[in-house]
This record gives C-alpha cells, sequence and structure tokens, in this order.
C-alpha cells in the first residue's frame, strides 16, 4: 500500500490578482485599445527616431506595432515635430496601420497643441509630466491649457510623473513638512509621497478641468526596482485611475530586461498596472522592437497575455555537446515570430501553440509530448533520429541533414491544418 496520501486542501494555483481601475479608450479609427478595468494589459513602445522625418519614424512605429506594440509614443518636442505629427498619422493609415500614436510633450506642450491643431486631432493620447509644465503660476495654467485640449478632442492623458524630473516644489515643501517632524522620514520615502502626490493631484487637476476621469492613465517612474514596488503598491492603493507601469532608465541587454522583468513581475502579479512599457536602451545592432518582445514574454510568461507561439526548449547540457538544437530552438522561435504578423490575422488562435525542442532523450520526448508539437534531438552517443510528437503522439522520425526545414515545414502544416478553417 502506498504512503503517499493527499494534505487535506489542493495546493492552490498562482495567478495574478485582478486589477480594479477605470477604463481609458485609445482610439484611432476603428481600432479602440482599452487601458485599464477588464481590458488585458497593454504592451506599449517608443520611436527613437527624430520625429521630424515622417516617413522614418512611421517606418519604427509600424515595425513596433508588427512587433506587438498596441500604442506607440512619439517625442513632440518642436513645432516641426508638431507639424510632422499628422504626416506620420497619414503614412501610418496609407499603410493600414491603425497603432493609436502617443504624443510625449515637456516644457512648450501646450503651445504646441495650440498651435498644431492637427497634430493634437491625429494623436489619440497625450503623455503629459507635470514637473515638466512650467514653474510657478504657469504650471498649472500650462498644464490645465493641455487637459483642456485632450478635453476638447476627446483624448486620453497619461500624467506621467518621473523622478528624474519630479516636480521640484512639490518636492521642496514635502521636505520642508518632514523635516519638522519628530521622526523625519528616509529621503526616499519623502520622494515616494512625492511622485504620487504630483501624480494624483494632477489627476484631480485634470478632472476638475473637464477631461473624463475614465481618460486620465497615471504613472510614477522611479529606476529602481524595490522604489518602483513600493510608490506603485500606495499609488494603486490610493486612487483608481489605470495605470502605466515601467521601470524608467532600465538600461541595456540583460541588465535592463532583468530589472523591467522583475520589478514589473511582482507588481502584475498583485493586479497593479494596465499597461507596460519596458525602457530599454538598445545595443548597438539591436532593433527597437527588442523592448516589445521583452514586454510582451513578461505578460506571457504571467499568463497574462498570450502574443505568440511559445517555444520551449532544454538548455543543453553534457548529452548534447553539439549546437544542432540550440540553432534549431533559435530558428524556430525566429520563424514563428516571423510569421506572426500574418498568422495573426490568418489563423486565430495560433499564439496559444506551444513548439518544444528537446536535446536528448533525458526530458525530450517527454516535453515533446506536452506540447502541440515537440522535437527531440539526438543527444551524445544517441542513434542519429530525432522523434517529432504531434498532439501527444510520436508522429515521425526525422534524420540527415534537413532536420530543421523539415520540421519547420511539419510546423507550418500543422499549423495551417489545426488554425487554418477553410483555407487548410
Ligand atoms: S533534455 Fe537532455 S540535453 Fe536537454 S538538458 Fe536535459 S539531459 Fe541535457
Amino acid at each position: 500500500m502506498s504512503d503517499h496520501t493527499f494534505q487535506a486542501s489542493p495546493i492552490a494555483i498562482a495567478s495574478p490578482l485582478p486589477r480594479k481601475s477605470r477604463q481609458a479608450r485609445v482610439v484611432w479609427r476603428n481600432n479602440i485599445v482599452t487601458v485599464g478595468g477588464d481590458a488585458p494589459v497593454r504592451v506599449q513602445s517608443m520611436t527613437n527616431t527624430d520625429t521630424v522625418d515622417a516617413v522614418e519614424t512611421a517606418i519604427q512605429v509600424r515595425q513596433l506595432a508588427q512587433a506587438g506594440s498596441e500604442m506607440v509614443r512619439i517625442t513632440v518636442n518642436t513645432p516641426e515635430a508638431a507639424a510632422a505629427v499628422p504626416y506620420i498619422r497619414e503614412q501610418l493609415d496609407r499603410m493600414g496601420e491603425y497603432v493609436p500614436l502617443v504624443g510625449d510633450f515637456h516644457y512648450n506642450g501646450h503651445r504646441l497643441l495650440t498651435d498644431y491643431p492637427a497634430c493634437a486631432e491625429a494623436l489619440s493620447k497625450y503623455r503629459i509630466n507635470p514637473g515638466n509644465v512650467g514653474k510657478g503660476d504657469k504650471k498649472d495654467k500650462q498644464f490645465g491649457q493641455m487637459i483642456e485640449i485632450a478635453a476638447k478632442y476627446d483624448k486620453a492623458v497619461r500624467i506621467g510623473v518621473n523622478w528624474g524630473s519630479l516636480d521640484q516644489e512639490i518636492m521642496a515643501e514635502l521636505m520642508d513638512a518632514n523635516s519638522k517632524r519628530a521622526q523625519p522620514w528616509e529621503t526616499r520615502q519623502v520622494m515616494y509621497e512625492a511622485l504620487i502626490t504630483s501624480a494624483i493631484s494632477s489627476a484631480e487637476l485634470a478632472k476638475n478641468i473637464g477631461l473624463n476621469p475614465d481618460n486620465i492613465i497615471l504613472s510614477c517612474k522611479v529606476s529602481g526596482v524595490q522604489d518602483l514596488i513600493s510608490v506603485y503598491r500606495e499609488l494603486a492603493r490610493r486612487c483608481d485611475y489605470a495605470l502605466h507601469l515601467g521601470l524608467t532608465e532600465a538600461g541595456m541587454g540583460t541588465k535592463g530586461t532583468v530589472a523591467s522583468t522583475a520589478a514589473l513581475s511582482v507588481l502584475l502579479q498583485e493586479g497593479i498596472g494596465d499597461t507596460i512599457r519596458v525602457s530599454l536602451t538598445p545595443q548597438p545592432g539591436e532593433a527597437r522592437t527588442q523592448e516589445v518582445v521583452v514586454a510582451s514574454e513578461i505578460l506571457q510568461s504571467l499568463g497574462l497575455r498570450v502574443f505568440v507561439p511559445s517555444v520551449t526548449a532544454c538548455p543543453g547540457c553534457g548529452r548534447t555537446t553539439s549546437t544542432t538544437f540550440q540553432e534549431l530552438a533559435k530558428q524556430i522561435d525566429d520563424y514563428l515570430r516571423g510569421q506572426m504578423p500574418v498568422w495573426r490575422m490568418k489563423y486565430p488562435g495560433v499564439e496559444a501553440m506551444k513548439v518544444a525542442v528537446m536535446g536528448c532523450i533525458v526530458n525530450g520526448p517527454g516535453e515533446s509530448k506536452h506540447a502541440d508539437i515537440g522535437i527531440s534531438l539526438p543527444g551524445n552517443g544517441e542513434a542519429p533520429a530525432a522523434p517529432v510528437f504531434i498532439d501527444g503522439e510520436k508522429a515521425m522520425t526525422l534524420r540527415g541533414e534537413g532536420i530543421a526545414t523539415e520540421f519547420q515545414q511539419i510546423v507550418e502544416s500543422y499549423v495551417q491544418r489545426r488554425w487554418g478553417g477553410a483555407q487548410a
């Protein structure tokens, strides 16, 4: 008789907590991107082209959108950039790319939105940093001017506070009050308070001016993982606006990817964050779309969204001294991502496909059986044959030099058969 018994209750299945926020609508033509409420967590990104170059900017916006970015932000920093915005929109519309454009404004946004009404109309959302709208009396006036325009055109607004450009008047006021406490807070705790105060008081002002509160999205970006977690937990507790989540100046490569993933995952698991951006500094030669790939992977790994078929690959070990299986895993991953702009339209549901590429017989067949389609390559000393499993059953064995190409063809026909409907 077995000694193995169950505990009194089953082990809880982990899943992100539900989000509880208002819902903003970021609209361009028939493309309505809802943010917050019951909408899926949205991926967004930002161009790094000169906005004045409308063609180059439109091309990069399209690349980001095709990689999965559901909104794309562009810098609107000069009269020339503001004048270029309607042309960028026009180029995208001509290409059939209705991804909403977000305008990033600092210092002169009130003037640009007033002087270039076509720019104000072509954008679907404005990002306003209350720390960069002016000082003293001008601050509320210039902020108000932008909000009035947003209300007039029924645009969503992100009130985006950043610790690098925090409203110094609020910070000074809070530091002063803190110095009078019997037990003063740490400076960074005062900074948390200043970030949140700046965001929420600006949102209240926008609401009083007449902006639909559902169309207000807040962010309080900092560059430290623990700081971001502290600030957003409190921000989510104090308001019900949709929240834009991101670690600012995350950095390059592995550091930026890991720091963003660590910070965003903790908060998303707690139900905090309605749209995310991963602010990666591209490495020389790296595509701007990498930030979209990372953001999508964070959401897909947490089970919040499904964007692309997933490739499960083993890490390899002493049993696989050749790089064949690494190359195959990369080739299949690149192939699946490359197909998605077309497959998304042609084969609805294909993004949920699971592909396994395993290096030997130890876990290969088992893992491959759990995938929709999997291949187990031969490890050292194993017969030079690669069994392929489809829907859990061994379907065939591949041999020889052309394994990669043949496997790709098998995946392609599987996709056509399973998700092609009438086209199969
Ligand atoms: S599946 Fe095989 S090759 Fe891959 S890590 Fe496990 S033992 Fe190593």
